[in-house]
């Protein structure tokens, strides 16, 4: 007895994304990005299911770092910002963190720490997102520094992040790959150094961009990141299915309205299911007229605005009652197809998840 709204989250569909990944590159180390909760798939259960498989783990920040380590995570985990205080290097000294070195401060702080052990970092390259990372310039004396300091494992990954890898023909990726190359520091018996560029999207279509170490987050969570079809992307198994059912189901005349603000009239007599979800839920309150539910099989169209706890669906066109289960997204309605109708993407639906959505595991 409880309101039927819940994710029911399908560890084994994570298991096949992770694998999926690893095998498209098989001489790199797979590390899945467990960020924001895990994409909203619940970080502990969703870390302590690939924990038998991932060699670390990457998160934005300390404090989900730290998440980690109370359930028991053994693995490193790479924060993806590095540092937001000087303080946290010994903290993350203490907790076996990897620390990204994206900037001057960050590479100051721990240079100048105070530890008893040598941390391991990767230092970001801006290669044309220009959102963090050194200046391709700006790389060799840093990690020269990095690599002069006691303070530094020795065995540094150079990183950088792509901004349109998702864009299947959209030639700034290569322009990306070719920007790290030419500015990769080499050791002084001209041993390049490890690297990591890869993100869902190109582990699915940029084979060019296999190095040593791989970053997948959307595609694990069982979504593709393009917009078309895609062959590798085509295997994915969608973890999360957003679910709830109906609690109210009644006949209006044709010019009647429904929800709040009378934003949908009837053009004929219909009927309307009464769906117990809502933007409570992290259903979006924005999502317009027509966005698909699905309902004994059938997409149904949502009709009126989003409430807090409850949504209205058009089901005149098929056979709908009380109890009857419903299906904001999952495998048989991807987020993404959701996410277009609302003007958003996939990721954002998934992260944005409050915590008042029970998770189920299965
Ligand atoms: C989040 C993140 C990723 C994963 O990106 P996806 O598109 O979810 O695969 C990879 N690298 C960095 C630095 C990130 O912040």
């Amino acid at each position: 007895m409880s309101r039927p709204t819940a994710a029911i989250i399908d560890l084994q569909a994570l298991r096949h994304n992770y694998a999926l990944a690893a095998s498209l590159a098989p001489e790199s180390q797979t590390i899945p990005m467990v960020k924001a909760n895990a994409y909203g798939h619940g970080v502990i259960e969703i870390a302590t299911a690939l924990a038998p498989v991932a060699p670390a783990f990457g998160v934005a920040c300390i404090e989900e770092a730290m998440a980690l380590r109370e359930a028991n995570i053994k693995q490193p985990i790479l924060l993806l910002e590095g540092t937001f205080t000087a303080d946290e290097v010994a903290l993350a000294e203490n907790h076996n963190l990897w620390l990204m070195v994206e900037n001057q401060p960050q590479l100051d702080a721990i240079l100048a720490a105070d530890i008893g052990h040598q941390i391991k970092v990767w230092l970001g390259m801006d290669t044309g997102m220009h959102r963090l990372g050194f200046q391709p310039s700006e790389l060799e004396p840093a990690y020269r520094a990095l690599k002069n300091s006691r303070n530094v494992h020795d065995e540094i990954v150079v990183s950088s992040h792509f901004a349109c890898a998702d864009d299947l023909n959209n030639d700034a990726t290569n322009k990306q790959i070719q920007i790290f190359d030419l500015n990769l520091p080499t050791d002084i018996n001209s041993e390049l150094p490890l690297a990591s560029l890869a993100n869902s999207a190109a582990i699915l279509a940029w084979p060019q961009t296999q190095r040593d170490w791989q970053r997948p987050g959307y595609m694990l969570y069982g979504n593709s990141p393009f917009s078309e079809p895609q062959e590798n992307a085509n295997q994915l198994q969608p973890v999360m299915s957003f679910e709830s059912a109906i609690i109210s189901v009644r006949e209006i005349d044709a010019g009647e309205s429904v929800g709040y603000g009378a934003t949908w009239t009837a053009p004929r007599q219909s009927h309307i299911a009464t769906i117990a979800v809502g933007y409570g839920d992290g259903y979006p309150r924005h999502a317009p007229n027509g966005t698909p539910i699905l309902i004994n099989g059938v997409k149904c169209p949502l009709v009126g605005r989003v409430s807090m706890d409850m949504i209205s669906v058009d089901v005149t066109d098929i056979k709908a009652k009380i109890g009857d289960k419903a299906i904001l997204w999952g495998p048989a309605l991807p987020v993404n197809e959701v996410a277009v109708t609302c003007g958003t993407i996939g990721y954002e639906l998934l992260t944005r998840m409050p915590d008042r959505v029970p998770r189920v595991y299965i």
